[in-house]
């Protein structure tokens, strides 16, 4: 969508009306009239506040979940300002390509980018925190780490060296562990594999004798088809079915341990965040908030049925990864975070703070969420 079209939408065209409905009647009293059948009506009043804001992402137009959570965002925050603030939105490769999306909004190309932040982490690996980490972070557990646990401070500090103020704008839950051409029964098993994985996530691969790799959504299926890459992780079934990973991989592995709850973020350039109003602030925020449980919403209605749908229409193999797995997997994490915390003083504060959470909220989760779950599954033998 070029901008004329999207400047053309209802929000907008309806802030045009209005405009131009205010300087008629402003003329009026005026004598004598102009023929309103002249040349375009300026409509001061509205054009003096409009704000624009140029949204870049990482997501291919239309794609659900990541990408249509992202254009709802946009649509929702220019709705809510009555077209005020007028979101200009660029899919991945529409402006720039998807990585380019944080150099766009720091140099204040753009205003802001729609993404998963821990595609930053080569600037700085504090930024994987902020989208998730392994063994890290539930939906609801980010939300309190976020929230009330010290995170968006963090996040705040580690934007303002990059110029870049981010807000929580979605969540997929807790992602699939990936798409693999053979069966992993042992981590020896991981050895050799080229993965598409990014993140710490593909850094403990490393560590497990893998080749991780991080590639833009729109690319991976490619790459897997023609084995330039063995294996994948993606999100979940309701955005893997449509990638059509299962023609190459017919091995799908769960549970994820790598994005357990992967927040996506907003990042705006500093400057324009600094210089919109207490109000505007907190209608950007509102809006993010909202996508945040919109999003996730959409992740937990739809991942049940599509995952049934490739077991039984797509002949996909449903494989649990073993204990054994497990514990290699968190044997390479502590490597992992070991080798972050030595990075600088403030990726080990952002470390220390999401150990704290993850202590902390995670204990409750293991008696509330957890437990509950497991009892009522276990009585009615779901
Ligand atoms: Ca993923």
């Amino acid at each position: 969508m070029n901008r004329r079209d999207f400047i053309s939408g209802a929000a907008v065209g309806g802030v045009v009306g209005i405009g131009a409905t205010a300087a008629v009647m402003t003329s009026m009293k005026d004598a004598p009239a102009p023929k309103v059948t002249e040349a375009p009506v300026a409509a001061p009043a509205v054009v003096k506040d409009r704000i624009e804001l140029a949204m870049v992402t990482t997501w291919p137009r239309d794609f659900p979940g990541l990408g249509t959570g992202a254009q709802r965002f946009a649509e929702r925050l220019q709705a809510m300002s009555d077209g005020r603030i007028q979101v200009q939105y660029f899919a991945a490769g529409e402006r720039v390509g998807a990585f380019d999306s944080f150099d766009e909004v720091a140099s204040g190309n753009a205003q802001g980018y729609h993404a998963a932040d821990y595609y930053w982490k080569g600037k700085h690996p504090g930024w994987a925190y902020f989208t998730a980490v392994p063994f890290g972070l539930t939906y609801t557990e980010m939300n309190a780490w976020i929230r009330f646990g010290g995170g968006q401070e963090l996040w705040d500090e580690l934007g303002a060296e990059f110029d870049i103020k981010g807000l929580m704008c979605g969540n997929t839950g807790v992602q699939m562990g990936g798409w693999f051409n053979k069966e992993i029964n042992t981590a020896d098993d991981l050895k050799g594999l080229k993965m598409r994985i990014p993140g710490l996530g593909g850094d403990v691969m490393a560590k497990l004798g893998a080749s991780p790799v991080s590639l833009p959504g729109g690319q991976i299926y490619e790459n897997l088809v023609s084995g330039a890459i063995d294996a994948t992780e993606w999100v979940g079934p309701w955005n893997d079915q449509v990638m059509k990973f299962y023609e190459a991989a017919k091995f799908y592995y769960y549970p994820g341990m790598h994005e357990p709850g992967s927040m996506l973020a907003v990042g705006l350039n500093a400057s324009f965040w600094s210089s919109l109003s207490p109000s505007d602030k907190l209608l950007v925020e509102a809006a993010a908030s909202m996508e945040n449980d919109v999003m996730m919403s959409e992740y937990n209605a739809k991942n049940g049925a599509s995952l049934a749908q490739l077991i039984n229409n797509n002949g996909v193999e449903l494989r649990e990864f073993s204990d054994e797995i497990y514990d290699s997997f968190g044997r390479a994490s502590d490597e992992v975070f070991s080798e972050v915390v030595a990075h600088s003083d403030l990726a080990a504060r952002i470390h220390a703070s999401f150990l704290k959470a993850r202590e902390e909220v995670g204990g409750w989760t293991n008696i509330s969420d957890q437990a509950y779950v497991a009892q009522r599954n276990r009585v009615l033998g779901l």
